[in-house]
């Protein structure tokens, strides 16, 4: 048994694109056939889009929403592959979705954010493609938990799925406003770390919720060198029964991709620039990293000096003089609140920790 990502098919082998970036592109939805088709259709006239996606069972949060046309909807999109050939990406949440998709002859797969999230309903998927060659996208679960992500990408793998793909979507909390799904832009950089190969793109659609911040996402997913984007678009996104404030016309997203900018490859010079410029980034590190270890002993002595007068480890009059003093420095400094917080509180932890004695 080979090991994951082992043997993974680069992206561009089964999803050319004419033009970078490559975009994955549809409305949320599918309604009726004239929406499909017309969609469709001015998507696949833009050279970026290398693949038409639809949902036709939608995992809906209550019941009564519009649930999706279903099966219905596969003979629409067998008309539009026929015409705008380009293949076409469907999201499958059961054994019988692959069967019907595979029976329409739909090209590529997606598992949903809500359908990752549980590995019983992913191992099914995963064993109904047993033997079946076909692309899968697998998008986050919907909470940041990298190794459920992974875990969902592992049981693909294990059933012989080679062209497969993570996709971005961001991560639900509640009132996460101004996102749909908060980005924490880590948790995706880390899957490529662990799995370089393995191909991942991002979903703006998804994190924003809404049109106005669309360009900002995509253009930060091209600044930290994702894949593709997967963007939602309809012909006329105001009637949209799902996703109604996230979709964008076709030409709205021909618009958004001419404004992208995208990182290309760069000159000897940029390059000698880009060299100094992350040498002086590591001595920085290694500058931080001895002072926090310089830091952390101080902290030992402390803890040692506070136990033998019997006092509490934690001084909370003396850790929020130390926060108000550090976020007025920080911010002065131009660091941000939050960052300033998340720092001070993983240092704070990893301190209490040493001192009572942990690792
Ligand atoms: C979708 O792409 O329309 C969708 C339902 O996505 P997610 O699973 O990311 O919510
Ligand atoms: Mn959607």
């Amino acid at each position: 048994m080979q090991s994951f990502p082992k043997n993974i098919i680069p992206l561009h082998e089964y999803l050319p694109c004419k033009q970078q970036p490559m975009v994955i592109a549809g409305p949320c939805s599918a309604e009726s056939e004239e929406q499909v088709l017309e969609t469709a259709r001015e998507l696949s006239k833009l050279p970026q889009v290398a693949a038409f996606r639809c949902g036709i069972w939608k995992p809906r949060t209550r019941p009564g929403d519009f649930e999706g046309r279903g099966e219905e909807a596969l003979n629409w999109l067998e008309r539009a592959k026929a015409e705008i050939r380009l293949p076409i990406c469907v999201e499958v949440g059961m054994p019988s979705h692959v069967e019907m998709c595979i029976k329409h002859g739909i090209d590529m797969l997606w598992i949903g954010s809500r359908t990752v999230v549980n590995p019983f309903s992913v191992n099914e998927i995963a064993e109904a493609l047993k033997g079946v060659d076909i692309p899968v996208l697998v998008k986050n679960p919907v909470n940041p938990d990298l190794l459920l992500w992974i875990g969902a990408l592992e049981r693909l793998y294990q059933q012989g799925i080679r062209k497969l793909s993570a996709v971005h979507r961001g991560f639900s909390a509640y009132g996460s406003k101004p996102f749909r799904n908060l980005p924490i832009w880590e948790i995706p950089i880390e899957l490529r770390r662990l799995f370089p190969g393995l191909p991942v793109l991002v979903d703006p659609s998804h994190i924003s919720g809404n049109r106005a911040m669309l360009p900002h996402i995509a253009q930060s997913a091209m600044n930290l060198a994702f894949d593709g984007l997967m963007i939602e678009s309809h012909i006329r996104p105001g009637e949209a029964l799902t996703d109604s404030d996230q979709q964008i016309t076709p030409d709205e997203l021909a618009g958004l991709i001419r404004k992208l900018s995208v990182p290309g490859t760069i000159s000897l010079e940029e390059n000698l620039l880009l060299k100094e410029l992350r040498s002086e980034i590591d001595q920085i590190d290694d500058n931080l990293l001895q002072l926090l270890a310089q830091r952390l002993e101080v902290v030992l002595r402390i803890g040692k000096h506070k136990q033998s007068k019997g006092m509490d480890l934690l001084q909370l009059e003396r850790w929020n003089e130390v926060v108000e003093d550090r976020l007025k420095k920080g911010t002065d400094l131009g660091l941000s609140r939050h960052f300033l917080l998340r720092l001070l509180h993983a240092i704070h932890e990893e301190a209490l920790k040493k001192q009572a004695g942990g690792h």
